[in-house]
């Protein structure tokens, strides 16, 4: 197959005009931030926000022009405007129109029609991937709590008590799930079009690691986070899937929000350890995700003691139950807890996470636990509706 460059991109954009300013896309300078990754292709058309709305079909043109060229497998193309960061959206209702605020469309080719508008939650659900049951975020206020590990081994209980599994690395300021779970090289693609996400440990997997080199550098921004994390939910074979965890990136920033409302998530678990400072931090993805109307399914304490990898014995080095009681004052269910163990940093290092290596121990059985509870927390919220029981 034809290896697609930057250049092939720009030439086909060249025929893609301005119906307002009469001249080409390129020439014109709106084409930005092209990537093009093993037949994958996204980019940026800058156009006034005003312009937005009007501005779709140029949006489509362009991206069926690089669609069509031999060797595209896809095509992400986001209209954005100059250099900013979309602006919070509400849950639902339409796309802001005010003032500078851009517009932004952010497309991947599997599904032309379907807009990335905020989503109604559980309607655009099914839009987005048709196959999967449950979208579950889990975050954390800030970096280096253990989202990942948590996330990983969290999936992988899931996946022990017998649903079908899936996780995505969306943390892409630094994706660390090929590491976590011993995965390396590029995903291939078995029918041309759409990318087959790597299986590790019976659960499928997809990271933004897979797609660019670790020391390349990329300077994400706000429209094109959206695009690539559509991608990878939308341009890849899923099958058929009862749960997909998101790592989502560290911290409440613009980018985590937008990500929190336009993805359609059935909940969110916040990972926190027991400090009060990373607590603080935890309240504030709590909120980041209310205030976008999805459920928080409840706080996992991470790190919450100390077991002594030569004797056993546990130390309380942070005040223990810290998150517990935080759980408890935000009205929010609390999960579990894990401790800070060796063996969960070694195995994670090692690219066997501790609910493969030692399904049957302590720290498995931790997770477990919180998988449970996950699990009957997804359920309560699918029984929100009133049921008529006749007798
Ligand atoms: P985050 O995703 O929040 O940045 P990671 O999951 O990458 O955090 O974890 C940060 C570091 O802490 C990693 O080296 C990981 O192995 C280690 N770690 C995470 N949870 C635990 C735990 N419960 N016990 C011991 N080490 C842990």
């Amino acid at each position: 197959m034809a290896d697609v460059t930057e250049r092939n991109v720009l030439d086909a954009l060249k025929r893609i005009v301005d119906p307002d300013r009469r001249s080409d896309i390129v020439t014109l300078g709106m084409v930005s931030a092209v990537i093009v990754k093993n037949g994958h292709v996204s980019f940026a058309i800058e156009v006034d926000p005003e312009r937005g709305e009007r501005l779709e079909p140029l949006r489509k043109a362009a991206e069926k022009a690089v669609y069509d060229l031999p060797g595209v497998l896809s095509t992400t193309v986001v209209l954005t405007a100059e250099s900013r960061t979309p602006a919070p959206q509400p849950a639902d209702g339409p796309p802001p129109q005010r003032g500078a605020a851009p517009h932004t469309h952010a497309h991947a080719h599997a599904h032309p029609h379907s807009h990335a508008h905020p989503p109604a939650q559980a309607a655009s659900q099914a839009r987005l991937l048709p196959g999967v049951e449950s979208i579950v975020a889990v975050a954390s206020g800030k970096g280096g709590v253990g989202k990942s590990t948590t996330a990983v081994n969290l999936a992988l209980a899931m996946a022990q008590l017998g649903a079908r599994v899936g996780i995505l690395d969306a943390d892409i300021y630094g994706p660390s799930l090929p590491r976590l779970l011993g995965l390396s090289g590029k995903p291939s693609s078995s029918d041309g079009k759409r990318i087959d996400p790597k299986e590790a440990y019976g659960v499928k997997c997809m990271s933004i690691g897979f797609m660019v080199e670790e020391e390349t550098p990329i300077i994400w921004r706000g429209p094109m986070v959206m695009g690539a994390l559509e991608q990878l939910m939308r341009d890849v074979n899923w099958g058929g899937l009862d749960i997909l965890i998101v790592d989502m990136p560290p911290g409440t920033g613009d980018v985590q929000l937008t990500m929190a409302q336009r993805v359609p998530l059935a909940g969110a678990v916040i990972v926190s350890t027991p400090q009060d400072i990373a607590l603080i931090d935890a309240r504030k993805g709590l909120n980041m995700f209310r205030k976008v109307n999805v459920p928080v399914l409840g706080i996992v304490e991470n790190m919450s003691h100390f077991i002594c990898p030569h004797c056993g014995e546990r130390s309380d080095i942070f005040s223990t139950g810290g998150a517990r009681r935080e759980a408890e004052r935000m009205s929010v269910p609390f999960l579990g807890e894990i401790p800070l163990a060796m063996a969960i940093r070694e195995t994670s290092d090692s690219g066997r996470p501790i609910v493969a290596a030692e399904p049957d121990g302590p720290h498995a059985k931790a997770y477990l636990k919180i998988a449970e509870n996950v699990r009957a927390q997804l359920a309560l919220g699918k029984d929100d509706a009133p049921r008529i029981v006749v007798e």
